[in-house]
């Protein structure tokens, strides 16, 4: 039988409510209104019929209502689209961010998603733009959760992007259930590939660490095995193991001054230093090795100040790394020249300071990869010249710090030019 119910739902949604039949109350108004007329004949008939209407409504079939905690008010109040606020507060993330229906559709969108994923149309599903079956999971769990959760998503095309997404509910007033969510993207592209040039370098080190090592444990086994009794032979044999050892101990050499320069990189620079004087003790410095390869090192000292902010030790490291390829790799040029310079640049004044030589140059495809950590135009060349790989890596770090840049110009066949350009504090006549 259908019921008026009265009273309260307990915070927990029990049913505990008190109920009055309706019949009881159509009864009642019936007899009271008969006793009233018996008793007051003058009430009128049109009131009584007007009480029989009432007594009519009541009796009439209810609808019964679903408990509270059961009715999905969501059915008729979902608006579907946000507000202004939401709107507003979406517009000023500073990140790609999109607030979605719970059907997953695209109901906003901050005008930054629009550089970052293109045009995109309000209300259609967001798979039609995410096509990645594990994000979009994702996304779907985290939405039928209703408290959120985190999925990565990558593209290939046309970069290589890599995204961190949030999915958050946006609590609805008046409502449990959350009526939009809000996706947000974080661009990882960078810290991922850091992570992977990470990576890459400490493969890369322990390639180049374990091909002597090998040899050294090979030669070390033969002296002990088969030739064990060969006197030419041990002789041959240590003096391979000494340059394996003595190239483990280059290679450990370049990286702790790798690491060293990284830690010291935003390190102030705070004095002044003569790039003129910094250029004559290098090619003293690297005399030896020039004579040794038959290169001449041309240098004319001027009587003027190429100063810039400096560190000695730093910049001298720079120049004597640039020398020392341009003697080995440069070798049948028979000639490097250092030569400073100045100029002005976009309004700023700059001073060069570069190494030339006149070897057989480096193919253009090789020239902006150079600076990379192991990066080699030919491997064995460079081994068999006693490289690392490191050296130009450690001179790129070195110039960061300076504020300089290395510039790189070579042509095949005529020879190459590496030259430091620094921002000039001021370049002074004796
Ligand atoms: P490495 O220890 O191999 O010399 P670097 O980082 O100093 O490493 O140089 C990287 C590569 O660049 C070298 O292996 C060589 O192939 C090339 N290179 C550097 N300087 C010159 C130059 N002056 N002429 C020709 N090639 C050069």
């Amino acid at each position: 039988m259908p019921s008026r119910r009265t009273g309260v739902t307990t915070s927990d949604g029990s049913d505990n409510r008190r109920v009055v039949p309706a019949t009881r109350v159509a009864v009642a108004a019936v007899v009271g209104f008969g006793i009233v007329i018996l008793l007051e004949p003058s009430i009128g008939w049109k009131a009584l019929a007007g009480l029989v209407a009432l007594a009519i409504i009541c009796l009439l079939p209810q609808r019964p209502r679903p408990p509270k905690a059961l009715r999905d008010p969501q059915s008729r109040t979902t608006p579907t689209w946000p507000d202004d606020g939401v709107k507003a507060a979406v517009e000023a993330l500073p990140d790609p961010a999109f607030v979605l229906g719970r059907d997953l559709t695209l109901r906003y969108r901050n005008a930054v998603s629009a550089v970052a994923f293109g045009p995109l149309t309000m209300g259609d599903p967001v798979a039609l733009r995410f096509r990645s079956p594990e994000f979009l999971a994702a996304i779907e769990a985290a939405a039928a959760s209703q408290s959120g959760g985190s999925a990565l998503y990558d593209e290939k095309r046309p970069v290589e992007r890599h995204w961190e997404a949030q999915i958050a509910p946006i609590p609805a007033a008046g409502s449990a259930a959350p009526h939009f969510f809000l996706l947000l993207f974080r661009d990882r592209t960078a810290e991922r590939r850091v992570e992977r040039m990470r990576t890459d370098f400490v493969a890369n080190a322990s390639h180049e660490l374990r091909t002597p090592l090998a040899s050294l444990i090979g030669f070390i086994e033969t002296l002990q095995g088969p030739a064990k009794g060969d006197a030419a032979a041990r002789e041959r044999f240590l003096g391979i193991m000494r340059e394996q050892a003595a190239r483990m101990s280059r290679l450990i050499d370049d990286l702790l001054s790798l690491s060293r320069i990284e830690m010291k990189r935003n390190v102030p620079l705070t004095a002044h230093v003569d790039l003129g004087a910094i250029l004559a003790k290098v090619r003293e410095q690297m005399a030896p090795l020039a004579a040794e390869l038959g290169v001449t090192i041309d240098y004319t000292p001027s009587d003027r100040h190429w100063t810039v902010a400096g560190d000695t030790d730093e910049l001298m490291q720079v120049f004597a790394n640039l020398v020392e390829n341009a003697c080995k790799y440069g070798e049948s040029g028979k000639r490097v020249v250092l030569h400073l310079s100045e100029g002005v640049e976009g309004g700023r004044a700059f001073i060069d300071a570069s190494v030339q030589d006149f070897g057989p140059g480096i193919p253009p495809q090789h020239v902006p990869r150079l600076t990379e950590r192991f990066y080699r135009v030919d491997v064995g060349n460079s081994r068999a010249k006693r490289g690392t790989g490191l050296g130009l890596s450690i001179v790129r770090n070195l110039l960061l710090r300076h504020r300089a840049r290395l510039l790189i110009v070579s042509e095949p066949g005529q020879g190459s030019t590496f030259t430091a350009r620094f921002p000039a504090i001021g370049a002074t006549v004796d």
